[in-house]
């Protein structure tokens, strides 16, 4: 279960610009930017689909981990005062392309609400 384009960016098989990365979260750069800093958070376990697979008592951490990766790379990459959003697609409906948990950290632009 849980093998995506990102398992292969996890093992280092595929290239990607990566900007962070700990014991448990990687982060780099979306091959399709939204916006001038469009940034890809994951947790490195891959049997997490959606956000709906969340367990708060199994992936407190892994989530905090993530949030905390978020806010470093913001401000390794200016953006924490000026403002960013972070986006997590889960399911058909919200256009999920990969099964695979990940947070969008979008920002360097002023961004629209609400998004389409
Ligand atoms: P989502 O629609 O929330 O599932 O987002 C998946 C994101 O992964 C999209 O924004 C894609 O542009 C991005 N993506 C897909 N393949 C790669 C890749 N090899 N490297 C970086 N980003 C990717």
């Amino acid at each position: 279960m849980g093998e995506t384009i990102f398992s292969k960016i996890i093992r280092k098989e595929i290239p990607a610009d990566i900007v962070y990365e700990s014991e448990t979260v990687l982060a780099f750069r979306d091959i399709k930017p939204q916006a001038p800093v469009h940034i890809l958070i994951i947790p490195k376990i891959t049997d997490i689909e959606t956000a709906k697979d969340i367990n708060p008592a199994e992936h407190g951490q892994l989530l905090a981990d993530m949030f905390d990766a978020a806010n470093k790379i913001a401000k390794d990459l200016g953006i924490s005062e000026s403002g960013y959003r972070l986006v997590i697609n889960s399911g058909p409906d919200a256009g999920q392309e990969v099964c695979h948990l990940h947070m969008h950290l979008l920002g360097g632009r002023k961004l629209n609400w609400p998004p389409g």
